[in-house]
């Protein structure tokens, strides 16, 4: 058997996951090379607790090497090209050839697309913004907070709820009285993908924590010097803190060699993540995978973007290529389940789980809120920080039983 060249763009979440599988399952004849631009890799489920200082930077990352699996090649550099017809991938530090490529580059986020965001919004969509949020919540004296999810789509659909609900309670626990806080999206309905049942119990949630919620609101611009929303067909909202959830946008290269449809994200199949580009396959935020039911009549729903789908699809991935590559069966397919822990403050969490893959529409629960389901966040973060060793083998260990004694599905 010759050896294989597996190459990944990305050590987020999706190409870690992917690499490290990979290097698991097949033998060292066969190489995984790792294209990473950032050495620092930050756990973006934090960056909620980083914003709210229940954490502090230097605990929510770790050097990428640190959690690539002993025997993958890490290479801390920016893929600037792909050259599909002679399997190449150019980066800022060499050229890297590949039998196998796959492409897990996330979602780029782009303020600049709407008049005024950019200067004017917090976020805590990225690690230094949600540092940055922090301090201004330290400081802020009070008045109306407005968080904004300015387009679709966007990752994480439980995070723009979780991140209103924590900034209200932040607030809250300084002993501001005169705080409120609204919630702003051109969505109908808070996690429109999980249905109007789990909308309404999501809805109760933010009223519960003091959130008002505004579906229906396109925003158009921001006008940072009077503080004021535009938002489309609407009257402009004042506020005296802008929280955004910026546009987002998919990876220049892709979008460059056409391997993207007109919104900008790499169409996939949904159950093997293969393009249409024999030995490449896309995975997590880049990819737009669609799901039984429908927006409109004639718009398709489209899998979130979610850690949870990028982690799963990865191990799909991995372990398909390495079937083939063993010459040992199919390897799996991607069933579309998925979940997530829904943080409301006081180590409070709710968690949504369910189908997405079910017909005629997905199947999603919300089950009630309780510390569990904060403390199961907790341990998973642990254990994605955790370098290979005994420590990460105990967490993985106590969630899988974890998962077992609660009836639910564990990803790890
Ligand atoms: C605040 C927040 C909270 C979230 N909470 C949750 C949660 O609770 N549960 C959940 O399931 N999901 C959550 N998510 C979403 C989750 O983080 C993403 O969906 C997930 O990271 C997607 O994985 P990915 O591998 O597709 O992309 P990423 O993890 O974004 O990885 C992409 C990687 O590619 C690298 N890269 C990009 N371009 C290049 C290039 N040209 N060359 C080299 N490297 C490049 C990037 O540096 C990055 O490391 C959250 C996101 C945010 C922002």
């Amino acid at each position: 058997m010759n050896g294989k060249t597996i190459l990944i763009l990305g050590g987020g979440i999706g190409g870690l996951v992917a690499a490290n599988e990979l290097r698991r399952l097949l033998p060292r004849e066969h190489r995984i090379v790792l294209v990473e631009k950032n050495a620092q890799h930050a756990f973006a489920p934090s960056f909620l607790w980083l914003m709210t200082g229940d954490r502090r930077p230097e605990q929510i990352t770790r050097d990428v090497r640190q959690l690539a699996r002993p025997g993958v090649e890490v290479v801390l550099a920016e893929a600037q090209s792909i050259d599909l017809p002679n399997r190449r991938v150019v980066t800022t530090a060499q050229t890297l050839a590949y039998d196998t490529l796959i492409i897990a580059l996330g979602a780029e986020l782009a303020p600049e697309a709407i008049p005024g965001l950019a200067a004017a919004a917090h976020t805590f969509y990225t690690f230094d913004g949600a540092a940055r949020l922090r301090d201004a919540l330290r400081e802020f004296g009070g008045g109306t907070v407005a968080v904004v999810v300015s387009a679709l789509p966007y990752k994480c659909p439980g995070a723009p709820h979780e991140g209103a609900m924590l900034i209200a309670n932040t607030l809250r626990q300084r002993g501001l009285r005169n705080v409120d806080v609204h919630l702003f999206t051109p969505e109908a309905q808070p996690m429109p993908v999980a249905g109007p049942a789990l909308g309404d119990a999501v809805k109760q949630m933010l009223e519960g924590q003091g959130v008002a919620f505004h579906p229906l609101h396109k925003l158009t611009q921001v006008a940072g010097a009077t503080h004021e929303l535009s938002f489309e067909g609407r009257d402009t909202v004042k506020y005296d803190l802008l929280v955004a959830i910026p546009p987002h946008r998919g990876p220049r290269i892709m979008r460059e060699l056409g391997l993207t449809n007109e919104a900008g994200w790499a169409p996939v199949d949904r159950h093997t993540l293969a393009t249409k580009h024999e030995n490449v396959f896309a995975l997590g935020d880049v990819t737009a995978v669609s799901i039984p039911g429908r927006w409109k009549p004639d718009v398709p729903m489209l899998l979130p973007k979610a850690g949870v789908f990028a982690h799963a699809q990865a191990e799909v991935v991995a372990r398909r290529i390495a079937a083939e590559i063993m010459g040992t069966g199919a390897g799996g397919t991607f069933p579309g389940i998925g979940y997530c822990m829904l943080e409301a403050g006081e180590s409070l969490a709710g968690y949504a789980f369910g189908d997405f893959y079910a017909e005629p529409a997905p199947q999603v629960q919300l089950r009630r809120m309780g510390k569990t389901w904060h403390w199961g966040k907790v341990l998973f973060e642990q254990w994605w920080l955790a370098p290979f060793g005994p420590r990460r083998a105990a967490l993985q260990w106590a969630m899988t039983l974890g998962g077992k004694a609660l009836g639910i599905p564990v990803i790890l």
